[in-house]
């Protein structure tokens, strides 16, 4: 009986394991970050300058979560500007010259 009581103990034991293993393996790969493309024209020469971003990264900038240098380190100055100010560099230095 007792012998009886410790197998079936042991048989729950390695149903539960069997059954929580393919739910604790660890997903080790990162997934990678999906890219978007984004499109902005110029307000001033009406150029149109595309450049891929990351998705998460760029929402968390567009819901004002993070500053664009911490959402987008990777983007260029000249990238930023764009996206925050929609002025490209080079109307960017007229405009800075012309002060
Ligand atoms: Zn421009």
């Amino acid at each position: 009986m007792k012998l009886e009581n410790r197998e079936r103990r042991m048989t729950a034991k390695i149903a539960n394991l069997e059954g929580f293993r393919p739910l604790k393996v660890p997903k080790v790969r990162k997934p990678r970050e999906g890219l978007i493309g984004v499109s902005v024209s110029c307000h001033m020469c009406r150029n149109v300058y595309s450049f891929r971003v990351p998705k998460k990264s760029y929402l968390k900038w567009v819901n004002k979560e993070e500053l664009i240098q911490v959402a987008l380190p990777n983007l260029s100055v000249a990238e930023r500007e764009l996206l925050i100010s929609k002025t490209c560099s080079g109307c960017y230095e007229k405009l800075t010259g012309m002060q």
